[in-house]
């Protein structure tokens, strides 16, 4: 039965699983040469306060434009450079040209990096990142790291030592994607978090689910009770906005408020006239 059974599975999945490990070790190769030549740049998304309409922030989100021009997702590079890694090097890479971009903004903006649930296992992570921006002269009050739920559950003791180091120096906390992978919400009892943010697939479906309607005002509840704000991602409809800013949800960010852009477009005017809006 197995030998039957062999030649019709067997089969069809060997030439896929080559394809895949092949695509593997070409994009390996190519995030190197990619990360050596700095190919790989922050795009940066605006934060705004649901309240003030206005910018307080932007999260950078790193883009990688191939040779042929289209872009590669973060959510196919990044775990290839966690694997390979190259995360260390992208990361320190990208942070010191973020802290450098944010320094021409109005002071008062706030740079928003993402760290892999990797990186929060290496002691020394914190340290390096306060050299980053002691290096580029960016004050800490003015950067905020997401890190995710799985970040911390995986060795939550380094996690500590890591958020502790940042966290002294000023430097805020978000964590990101909340309500989606390992949630428990113990997390947020453990660790004082300056920002919840909610994963947008609650705010995809929040309009035409009651049930969504009601998780997203329980997180607005939970942040106002416990002192942090609250952020919603992925708002791509005025009546989501609408929605959100009725629920008392401190910050929007999402298509609808801004594209995630190159730092190019993030000039003062444009900041300027976003603040308008
Ligand atoms: P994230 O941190 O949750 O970032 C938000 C993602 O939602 C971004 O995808 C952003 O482009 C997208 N987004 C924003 N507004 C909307 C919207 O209105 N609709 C929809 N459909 N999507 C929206 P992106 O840039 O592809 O990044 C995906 C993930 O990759 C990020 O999720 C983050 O976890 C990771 N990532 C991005 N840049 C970095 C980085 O520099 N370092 C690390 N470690 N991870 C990064
Ligand atoms: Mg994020
Ligand atoms: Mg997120
Ligand atoms: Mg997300």
């Amino acid at each position: 039965v197995a030998k039957k059974q062999g030649r019709n599975l067997v089969k069809p999945f060997v030439p896929s699983m080559q394809e895949e490990l092949a695509k593997r070790v070409r994009i390996e190769g190519d995030l190197r040469a990619a990360i050596r030549q700095g190919e790989i740049v922050p795009y940066y998304q605006p934060l705004v306060d649901l309240k003030a309409n206005k910018i307080i922030g932007f999260e950078a989100l790193a883009r990688w434009k191939s040779a042929s021009g289209d872009f590669i997702p973060p959510s196919e590079f990044i775990p290839v450079a966690e694997e390979a890694g190259l995360i260390v090097e992208l990361t320190d890479q990208l942070l010191r040209r973020a802290c450098t971009d944010a320094l021409s903004w109005p002071n008062e903006l706030v740079l928003s990096f993402n760290l892999s649930p990797i990186q929060l296992s290496d002691r020394l992570l914190g340290l390096r990142i306060l050299k980053i921006l002691g290096d580029v002269g960016l004050p800490a009050h003015r950067v905020e790291l997401e890190v995710t739920e799985s970040a911390i559950i995986q060795d939550a003791v380094t996690a500590r030592i890591v958020l502790d180091d940042l966290v002294n120096a000023g430097v805020r906390i978000a964590l990101d994607d909340f309500g989606t992978g390992y949630s428990s919400l113990s997390q947020l009892s453990n660790y004082r978090f300056d920002k919840i943010k909610i994963d947008r697939s609650f705010v995809a479906s929040f309009e035409t689910d009651d049930k969504q309607d009601i998780v997203i005002k329980a997180i607005i509840a939970l942040g106002a009770g416990l002192g942090v704000m609250i952020t919603a991602e992925g708002i791509e409809e005025q009546s989501q906005l609408q929605r959100l800013q009725d629920l008392g949800c401190d910050i929007g960010q999402g298509y609808l408020l801004g594209r995630p852009a190159p730092i190019e477009e993030i000039t003062a005017h444009q900041v300027d006239s976003m603040q308008r809006r």
